[in-house]
């Protein structure tokens, strides 16, 4: 069991960030701000895929129109304004009804225009959050530690957060985020240290997906282990929907989910092995993927022998051990019946309807 770093707890919509509140899970739009049909469908395939929050980028006034439109429709997912340096796109956001502003004050300019901003998030109740990355941190800072390193990445976060804090605003989120992995778990460390402020905490510029969530599983993985972190987000160049799976996947390794969920464990297959695993996995996986477990968690062995199989995956509630063109299916580790290969899928599918009621 993880125990959890205490930190303040901030509202974002109807979801809490932070304390004992579930970690969550967040994305980012990627299509057109300007195409507000197509951020609409975005949103919603976002929010089926289980994504807690959803962050749009804001570059114009127009831009600013997107939660309106968004609440218009009946979409109630926690949004978030991401603003770079102009505090007039913050203010239109807010009253258009975004849910949590993502701004650096320290960018904003002249200290009316930091006020105007706290005053508009504190009449709506809505929270800042203060992005530091390692690519645009102040040369002030880059100077004194010689380069964008932790220190100088958690002194930026806690800066910009006094910044803040000047002002009688503490209602933020920090993260401190960076393209090098062990770099941002030592900044997000440092940090977690010296505040109390919920951490959104990923690697940034991870790459493809597959680099990607190798890296934000380590990143994230090594700080969520240790209790540090309350929101993640899997930055991928790919479709923000793998970035949700990513994440939760991330989290229900960690027993940090209670979404439930169809774990397959499989073994890596050898010299033994009679059967088409690989494909049996693969096609288990496709046609699982979108079935709802209603909040249960199933776990379902798919293992190459009976001698090995069983006892390997007796954690698993069902699954089948390989033999030579046929799988011994078992659940609780106690053998059933012997299925033909080409029928191990189906019998998956079907133990698993049972299994989530359906
Ligand atoms: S379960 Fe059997 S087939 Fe799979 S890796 Fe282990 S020994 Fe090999």
């Amino acid at each position: 069991m993880i125990e959890r770093r205490k930190t303040r707890q901030i509202s974002v919509g109807h979801t809490t960030i932070g304390s004992n509140s579930p970690v969550s899970v967040q994305s980012m739009v990627n299509v057109d701000s300007r195409n507000t049909d197509g951020v609409l469908a975005q949103i919603k395939k976002l929010d089926e895929a289980g994504c807690d929050i959803i962050r749009i980028a804001v570059p114009d006034e127009q831009a600013s129109g997107l939660f309106k439109s968004a609440r218009d429709q009946g979409i109630r997912t926690p949004l978030v304004a991401d603003i770079h340096f102009d505090y007039k796109l913050a203010l239109a956001s807010v009253k258009n009804g975004a849910d949590k502003i993502r701004i650096n004050p320290g960018n904003i300019g002249e200290s009316w225009k930091i006020k105007e901003v706290v005053e508009a998030c504190s009449y709506s109740g809505i929270p800042i959050r203060i992005g530091v990355n390692s690519g645009s941190l102040e040369k002030k800072l880059i100077d004194k530690y010689g380069g964008p390193t932790p220190d100088a990445l958690a002194e930026s976060a806690l800066n910009e957060a006094e910044i803040l804090e000047n002002f009688g605003f503490c209602n933020i989120v920090l993260s401190i985020k960076s393209s090098s992995v062990i770099s941002m778990i030592e900044a997000v460390e440092k940090t977690a240290v010296l505040s109390d402020y919920p951490l959104h905490i990923g690697v940034t510029e991870a790459g493809d997906e597959s680099d990607g969530i190798l890296k934000n599983s380590v990143g994230i993985g090594s700080l969520l282990s240790r209790g540090i972190g309350d929101t993640i987000r899997v930055s991928l160049t790919a479709d923000p929907i793998k970035e949700v799976k990513a994440g939760h996947k991330i989290l229900d390794s960690l027993g940090l989910s209670d979404r439930g969920g169809i774990d397959v464990i499989s073994c890596p297959t050898c010299g033994r092995t009679r059967i088409d695993i690989n494909k049996i996995v693969s096609e288990y996986k496709n046609a699982s993927e979108n079935l709802s477990t209603h909040g249960k968690r199933i776990t379902v062995a798919i293992m190459g022998c009976v001698v090995n199989g069983p006892g390997e995956a007796r954690e698993a509630d069902f699954g089948i051990a390989g033999g030579d063109g046929y799988g011994l299916f078992f659940i609780n580790g106690k053998p059933i019946e012997k299925i033909s290969e080409d029928k191990i899928v189906t019998k998956l599918i079907e133990e698993t309807n049972r299994l989530v009621g359906v």
